[in-house]
């Protein structure tokens, strides 16, 4: 087994290419992962589309992909407390050990970090080589599925949780993948309403299968009569930019009350500190404990395909009406 199946950006232009590829060699610090699920990413499609980002960023051939769940079925000879056969996910960021941020163990500001999938061979593959470091295994109550999706899991965990949410009335912009997954952990932690919107009814319909949310669609609904259905008096206490659309901003900004607060991982082209993606491992430990403890956000998952259906699988993600999509290695 020294050759496996993979997509790889092979050639700098639209699409993706299965390659037979040599499966990774492993350093002493390293684990190699028989891949499982993978899901694709919003970055997935940029790389996919080749636009002006993934032009600059990802060089070419390059496996891509960096949202996976596998089994470890390889061990460097420094890595201690990792067995074979471990199920896992992991952090895709590969981070320096050596700048300011990281030896404050603040690992998600590190300027040294690569991503699998983007700058490093990636986890659309069967097999995967990861730093030991990065590996996350995963409870037996977390299936591959949403081991799969545990990296958007992240970012909308994180950012849903920049805030109290105990009893807040919170706005969500936004019903992709991760705004649908933030509102089902914000009502996982109390909040009093969830209002979500989004311009694609699909998604809409989406979020209230995952959520128990009052979805509004701000193409022909005024967010401002919903409001004032819902009993709210004053405006929202938390709002959560998940669409990266300045618009959604711009009615957040209107819809918050006095003192209001709002968390934007969407970050359109405008000069605001937004939050930057996760807190490595932190916000592991908080989605994982989440899920154990009852969080559900599987039926966000609403495709699943064979790695080698990967073109159908794209173009489920790039209609704009799915949630997130898994692909199943296990058939390669
Ligand atoms: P997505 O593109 O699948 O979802 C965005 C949704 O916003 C779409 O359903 C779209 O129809 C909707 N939308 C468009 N205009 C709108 C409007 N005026 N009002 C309300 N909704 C509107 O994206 P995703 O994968 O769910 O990710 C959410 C956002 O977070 C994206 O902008 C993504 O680029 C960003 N992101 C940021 C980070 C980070 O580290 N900061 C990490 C991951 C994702
Ligand atoms: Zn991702």
């Amino acid at each position: 087994m020294n050759q496996m199946m993979a997509l790889e950006k092979t050639h700098p232009r639209e699409g993706l290419w299965q390659v037979e590829a040599p499966v990774p060699e492993i350093g002493p610090d390293d684990v190699l992962i028989r891949v499982s699920k993978t899901g694709i990413c919003g970055t997935d499609i940029h790389i996919w589309n080749w636009d002006a980002w993934a032009a600059q960023t990802v060089p070419t051939p390059l496996i891509t992909g960096h949202e996976f769940a596998g089994e470890i079925v390889d061990i460097g000879s420094n890595v201690q407390d990792l067995a074979l056969g471990q199920r896992c996910s992991g952090e895709g960021h590969l981070i320096g050990k050596t700048s300011r941020q990281s030896r404050a163990g603040k690992f998600h500001l590190d300027p040294a970090t690569r991503g699998i999938g983007v700058n490093e061979q990636g986890a659309f593959a069967q097999y995967l080589r990861l730093p030991a470091f990065n590996v996350v295994p995963l409870p037996d109550e977390i299936d591959d599925d949403i081991g799969a999706i545990l990296d958007p899991l992240g970012n909308a965990v994180h950012t849903a949780l920049s805030f109290d949410l105990v009893g807040e009335d919170v706005l969500i912009t936004g019903a992709g993948p991760i705004g649908i997954i933030a509102a089902a952990v914000a009502r996982h932690v109390g909040a009093r309403h969830v209002v979500i919107t989004d311009v694609n009814p699909d998604r809409l319909r989406l979020a209230t299968h995952v959520a128990d949310v009052v979805p509004v669609n701000v193409a022909g609904q005024d967010l401002a009569e919903v409001v004032a259905g819902l009993g709210m008096s004053q405006g929202f206490d938390v709002g959560l930019e998940m669409s990266g659309n300045a618009r959604a901003f711009d009615q957040m900004v209107e819809a918050m009350t006095m003192g209001g607060r709002i968390a934007m991982l969407g970050i359109p082209a405008i000069t605001i500190k937004g939050v930057y993606g996760r807190e490595i491992f932190e916000t592991w430990y908080k989605m994982i404990a989440m899920l154990q403890n009852g969080l559900d956000v599987s039926g966000v998952i609403t495709h699943r395909f064979a790695a080698r259906d990967f073109e159908a699988a794209f173009a489920a993600m790039k209609s704009g009406s799915s949630g997130k999509v898994v692909l199943d290695w296990s058939q390669a």
